[in-house]
């Protein structure tokens, strides 16, 4: 069998030069709370993903956590069942009520024209995703929230460094969230990170993630312990050197892709929107198994056969899941694009270090 292709591989910044880093660390014997890397990094991040704000998490779960406390968020919260499953987990450890509403195809995020149907009396936020990265109707949405005088959370887990009109997306909605898990873009090992827009914010979500302490004898509320640390802040100033290379090697990857695929019936991928600067997080293909002649399983098996690892990412939704299924939102009936649309996915094999060789041998089992 020839060697695998696996759908990603980690961005790892050069060995010796993130020894030399550890070994300040070391000498510092300053490995958590604040340290002076986890500060350089924060500035980093600010001037390359052209926020003002950001606050440092362990992981791209506990910033979703903490935005709903931060916030207050309460009753119910409208998202999207096409997302990974953190999403919608964070919520449900808040005591908040998930209410799912479908997906527009086009971009695979929450279709504005299902949100006002979803709102009733106790619902206090809508959580988008920005899907792929892809942007979501990022206008509309916040228009829906001013009118009803609900708050927008983006988990934007997939969204680094992605703009529109030179404009970081990480600018809407009242917060959004980042994750640096090893299989995102842009990695930390594990990590994330919360986006806010004023200083008095960022002030008091430093306190939630440090267990709500402000100083040595003062806690404002129930906050959790989710700093990140010196090793992955280290981590993370070395991978933000390679992370634009990387996102134009995905960038190449994306063209090739497209080119092969574009004479194929009944496969469908996305295009590049008009004004946004793309991360190429994910490569997903939707098969269409009437016109393609294959259904996206036998397809997705076969590519597997033969060493070649796509990801059915998002199958199956949110909403099927024993938690949640028996909310009346998480009907297939509720839910008919993102449920089409997590049963024809597969997400290419997309990282910044395929060959010319692995992408001609993942399109040879694609193209016909
Ligand atoms: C990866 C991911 C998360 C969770 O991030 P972790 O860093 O793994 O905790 C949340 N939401 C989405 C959409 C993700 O893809």
């Amino acid at each position: 069998m020839p060697n695998q292709i696996t759908v990603t591989t980690p961005l790892l910044p050069d060995l010796d030069e993130f020894s030399a880093m550890l070994k300040e660390v070391w000498n510092n014997k300053w490995i958590t709370n604040n340290g002076q890397f986890h500060q350089k990094l924060e500035a980093a991040l600010c001037e390359y993903l052209k926020v003002p704000y950001i606050s440092l998490f362990t992981n791209g779960t506990l910033p979703l956590l903490t935005a709903l406390q931060a916030l207050r968020i309460s009753g119910e919260v409208i998202t999207t069942p096409y997302s990974f499953v953190a999403t919608t987990h964070s919520i449900w450890w808040n005591g908040i009520k998930p209410v799912f509403v479908d997906i527009d195809p086009s971009n695979c995020g929450m279709d504005p024209d299902c949100i006002e149907a979803a709102i009733t009396p106790r619902t206090t936020a809508i959580m988008p995703v920005h899907c792929y990265g892809k942007p979501c109707d990022i206008v509309r949405i916040q228009q829906i929230a001013d009118k009803y005088g609900l708050k927008v959370i983006y988990d934007a887990a997939h969204a680094f460094g992605v703009e529109v009109n030179g404009k970081s997306i990480l600018e809407y909605g009242d917060l959004s969230t980042l994750s640096f898990h090893a299989t995102k873009v842009y990695t930390t090992i594990e990590g994330g990170a919360m986006i806010m827009h004023d200083q008095e914010t960022k002030e008091r979500i430093d306190y939630l993630k440090n267990f709500g302490f402000v100083d040595e004898t003062e806690v404002i509320a129930p906050g959790i312990n989710s700093k990140m640390d010196e090793v992955r802040a280290v981590y993370g100033l070395l991978n933000l050197q390679l992370v634009d290379a990387a996102i134009e090697a995905r960038h190449q990857v994306a063209i090739k892709y497209r080119s092969a695929l574009s004479t194929v019936k009944g496969i469908r991928y996305f295009e590049d929107m008009p004004g946004v600067k793309h991360n190429y997080s994910y490569f997903p293909i939707f098969v269409n198994a009437e016109e393609y002649g294959m259904t996206r399983d036998e397809l997705y098996n076969k590519m597997r056969e033969n060493g070649v690892y796509g990801r059915r990412y998002f199958y199956p939704l949110i909403s099927t899941f024993s938690t949640y299924r028996g909310l009346p939102s998480a009907s297939p009936e509720n839910l008919p694009n993102a449920t089409r649309v997590a049963n024809e996915v597969i997400c290419l094999p997309m990282h910044h270090q395929l060959s010319d060789e692995d992408i001609n041998r993942i399109l040879g089992l694609i193209v016909k």
